[in-house]
């Protein structure tokens, strides 16, 4: 991967960015989608942030190698504080890193989200908390892919400001996602009804307290709500 070939994962966020948006990339790492979306045309302003200053540096060097200082302002910051008001930031994305991680991102600096009208958020696991966080503060899905790359699945939401009400089972498995049911996201949740079948039979073997019983109640609910959307047609 470069600035130049993106990873089918970071493709699949870049094609959600509006044409001519002020995008700032959270946890920017080498700085590959801002740079990629300045060459590809896609916008002409970016802020790529990141907490860590080895990847800062990265990305530093990065967008200096690509002649794009003009383009790109690289920040060292936490999160959402890499956003300026004056930038004008209009899109986020966050790729690459969990569900949790990115809400609390989101979350510590709601301030920094008042001009942004999309986020395309890019968890590597735990999509649900995301939907979750997207419900309370008024954001919608306006779209969700599932892809698989290298042996990994991964998950690209793009949000917008709205609200939208969504069952427990839509909430985990996301609406259009379960809609869809494409082949990835069957494989996806095939491979976590096995995992959950295993848990419950190490559950079986153990003490049979209280905690147990309600840990197996949850796992087999949780079965019942997964094989009840793969085996629905009309989901
Ligand atoms: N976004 C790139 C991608 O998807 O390929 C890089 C992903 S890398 C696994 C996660 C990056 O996020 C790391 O460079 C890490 O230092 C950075 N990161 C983690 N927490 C962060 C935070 N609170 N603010 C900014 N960057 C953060």
């Amino acid at each position: 991967m470069n600035a130049q070939k993106l990873s089918k994962r970071l493709e699949t966020v870049a094609s959600f960015v509006p044409t001519g948006a002020v995008v700032a990339d959270i946890g920017s790492d080498h700085a590959y989608l801002p740079c990629y979306l300045v060459h590809n045309g896609i916008v002409t302003k970016a802020i790529a942030g990141e907490v860590v200053k080895g990847p800062f540096e990265s990305a530093l060097r990065q967008v200096k190698l690509e002649g794009l200082e003009k383009n790109i302002t690289v920040r060292l910051a936490d999160g959402l504080k890499a956003v300026e008001e004056s930038d004008g930031v209009d899109t986020i994305t966050i790729a690459g890193m969990g569900g949790p991680l990115i809400v609390s991102i989101l979350e510590n600096d709601k301030e920094s989200l008042k001009s942004v009208t999309r986020l395309i958020l890019q968890p590597n696991i735990h999509a649900k908390v995301i939907r979750e966080w997207a419900i309370r503060n008024h954001w919608a899905v306006l779209d969700e892919v599932i892809l698989k790359e290298d042996e990994k699945i991964y998950e690209v939401l793009v949000l917008q400001r709205g609200e939208m009400e969504l069952s427990e089972q839509e909430i985990l498995l996301g609406k259009q996602l379960m809609a869809n049911k494409t082949n990835v996201f069957i494989e996806k949740w095939t491979k976590e009804i096995d995992n959950w079948k295993r848990i419950l039979t190490s559950i079986e073997r153990a003490d049979d307290t209280t905690d147990i019983a309600k840990k197996r109640e949850e796992v087999i609910r949780l079965i019942k709500l997964v094989e009840e959307a793969l085996n629905n047609e009309e989901s």
